[in-house]
C-alpha cells in the first residue's frame, strides 16, 4: 500500500478534527517523506527555466519560473524577476514546457476502454474479476492523473461509488483528478450497457424532480440528463437542479433535443457535434454560440478512435497504457479487443466518419464557448490518452494548440465552477504539468508523454515516473 493510501486511512479517522488546509499540509509532508529533512514551513517547489503556457489568453513566456508553497502557486514570472526561496526543491524545466493540469469535461471512471461497454460490466461482476466498481474508478483516477489530467467531470456512473471516490480523492486518500460527479444518467429509458444503478429512470417530470432532489441529497455535484426526455422533463429537472445549486449537463445529439435543452436552461451541451448527423442548422448553431453556454464535443471517441485503430492496431498494446493496468484487467481488456470491429458500439461508424469533420468544423467556426471532454472509458478510449486525442482532433480541424489548451484548462475549470484551478497564476492551486519540448510546435503530440504531474502541490509524477504505485 502506498504512503498516500496509508495517509488516507489516517485522514479518514481524523477527518472530524482536521480542517482541509491542515489535511493537505499533512499529506504533502508525508508524501515527501523520502525527501531530505524539512522544516515546519510548507514545502516549497520551484519549476524553473522552461516555457510557460499559463492557460490565459497570452503568448507563452520563455525562461519562466513558478514558485509553489504548500498546495498553492505563490509566484510566477520571467526567471530573472522571480526570487527563488532558499531550501526549495528545484525542478529544472529547461527545454520543456510548464502548463496547467488538464481537465476532462466528460469522463466515465467506471470504465477503462474495454472493447464493449456491456461485456465490461459482465466481466466485472463475473468470476474472473475481484474488483468493485469503486476500485475501477480509483484505477481510472490514477490513470488520468499520471497522464496529466488533474481535474475531471464524471458524467455517468453509480451515485454512491462516485461520491465516495470523489471524497477520498479530495481528502488525499487516493490519487486522482479533482472530481465532479453526476452519478446516474437521468433518462426515460435505462441505458442498456451500464449497471442498473448507473441509470435513474423517470416516467414523468415530477419523478424527474424527485430524482434530482434525491441525487442532491446523496451528494452529487451535477446532473447528467440523458436520452428520450420530453420538453417538460428538461424544464422541470433544470429548475430543480438549479434550485439545489447544481449545473445540468445534457447528453444531446439531435436538434429537437438540443432545442429543448437550450430553452430549458441546460448549462452544458454534451456530445453536440459528435457526428450524430450531417450538420446542425445555422440558426441553432448561432443560437447556441449566443447563449455563451459551453458545448463539449466529445469528438474523438468512436469516429476518430475507430479509423485510428484500423491504421495502427498496435495502439491497443501501447506499453505506456499497459503500465497503468493491473495484469489481470489488462489481460481481460486485451481479450475484449479480439472482435472489436464488429462491436455494436461501432454499428454506425461509416456515417459517423463521414459526419465527423463537417460537424467539428461547424462548431469551431461558430465560436461557441467550448469545453473539452472525452467520454473516456468507452471502447478503446483509454483514460490515459483519450483527452490528448480529443485535443489533437480540435487542432487537426482548425483550432490553434494554444486555443485548445485554453479550453482544456481554463474553460473547463469555468465549467466546473472552480476558480482556483485552470491557470498558472499566484493564489491558484498548484495543478501543474511539464511536457517535453514545445507543444505548440508539436501540435500537442508531446502531451502523450507528460513528464511531471503536480496536483495541489503534491508531486504524483517526476522524470516520467509515477511517485506512487498502481492502487492494486
Ligand atoms: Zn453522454
Ligand atoms: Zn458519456
Amino acid at each position: 500500500m502506498s504512503g498516500i493510501s496509508r495517509l488516507g486511512e489516517m485522514i479518514d479517522g481524523a477527518r472530524a478534527r482536521l480542517c482541509f488546509a491542515a489535511r493537505m499540509t499533512a499529506l504533502l509532508t508525508l508524501t515527501l517523506m523520502a525527501a531530505p529533512a524539512h522544516s515546519q514551513e510548507p514545502e516549497t517547489t520551484v519549476f524553473t527555466g522552461g516555457m510557460l503556457i499559463s492557460g490565459l489568453s497570452v503568448p507563452p513566456l520563455h525562461d519562466a519560473t513558478i514558485v509553489v508553497q504548500g498546495e498553492r502557486i505563490v509566484a510566477v514570472g520571467p526567471t530573472a524577476e522571480v526570487a527563488i526561496p532558499e531550501n526549495a526543491r528545484i525542478i529544472d524545466t529547461s527545454g520543456r514546457t510548464m502548463m496547467p493540469g488538464l481537465i476532462d469535461a466528460h469522463a466515465h471512471l467506471f470504465m477503462v476502454g474495454y472493447g464493449s461497454e456491456a461485456h465490461w460490466f459482465e466481466w466485472l461482476e463475473g468470476e474472473g474479476s475481484h474488483y468493485s466498481i469503486e476500485q475501477i474508478m480509483e484505477l481510472s483516477g490514477y490513470q488520468m492523473l499520471m497522464s496529466g489530467v488533474t481535474g475531471a467531470i464524471d458524467l455517468g456512473g453509480n451515485a454512491e461509488e462516485s461520491v465516495s471516490v470523489r471524497n477520498r480523492i479530495n481528502a488525499g486518500g487516493i490519487a486522482g483528478p479533482r472530481l465532479q460527479v453526476s452519478g446516474p444518467l437521468v433518462t426515460r429509458r435505462a441505458f442498456g450497457g451500464f449497471p442498473d444503478a448507473a441509470s435513474a429512470v423517470l416516467s414523468s417530470p415530477r419523478e424527474g424532480v424527485e430524482i434530482v432532489n434525491r441525487l442532491h441529497r446523496i451528494g452529487v455535484d451535477v446532473i447528467k440528463l440523458h436520452a428520450g426526455l420530453t420538453r417538460e422533463d428538461y424544464f422541470a429537472m433544470v429548475e430543480a437542479a438549479h434550485a439545489n445549486g447544481m449545473k445540468v449537463h445534457a447528453h444531446l445529439y439531435d436538434e429537437p433535443a438540443l432545442r429543448n435543452a437550450i430553452d430549458a436552461g441546460v448549462d452544458v451541451f454534451q456530445h453536440v457535434g459528435s457526428a450524430g448527423m450531417p450538420t446542425y442548422s445555422d440558426e441553432i448553431v448561432k443560437e447556441v454560440a449566443g447563449t455563451f453556454r459551453p458545448i463539449v464535443l466529445t469528438a474523438a471517441h468512436r469516429s476518430w478512435i475507430y479509423p485510428d485503430t484500423v491504421a495502427f492496431p498496435g495502439r491497443l498494446e501501447d506499453p505506456a497504457i499497459k503500465a497503468l493496468f493491473p495484469e489481470d484487467i489488462w489481460a481481460a481488456v486485451q481479450h475484449s479487443f479480439e472482435e472489436w470491429p464488429s462491436e455494436g458500439y461501432f454499428a454506425r461508424i461509416d456515417r459517423q466518419i463521414a459526419y465527423r469533420s463537417p460537424q467539428v468544423k461547424q462548431w469551431i467556426a461558430s465560436n461557441a464557448v467550448m469545453g473539452v471532454g472525452t467520454d473516456s472509458g468507452t471502447p478503446m478510449n483509454f483514460n490515459h490518452d483519450g483527452l490528448i486525442r480529443e485535443m489533437k482532433v480540435l487542432v487537426d480541424e482548425g483550432m490553434s494548440p494554444l486555443e485548445v489548451i485554453r479550453d482544456t484548462t481554463r474553460v473547463n475549470a469555468q465549467i466546473m465552477g472552480m476558480r482556483d484551478i485552470g491557470t498558472i497564476e499566484p493564489g491558484k492551486y498548484a495543478d501543474i504539468i511539464v511536457v517535453p519540448g514545445d507543444p505548440v510546435y508539436a501540435e500537442l503530440n508531446n502531451l502523450f508523454s507528460v513528464q511531471v504531474v503536480m496536483k495541489g502541490g503534491v508531486l504524483y509524477k517526476l522524470d516520467g515516473e509515477p511517485t506512487i504505485p498502481l492502487p492494486f
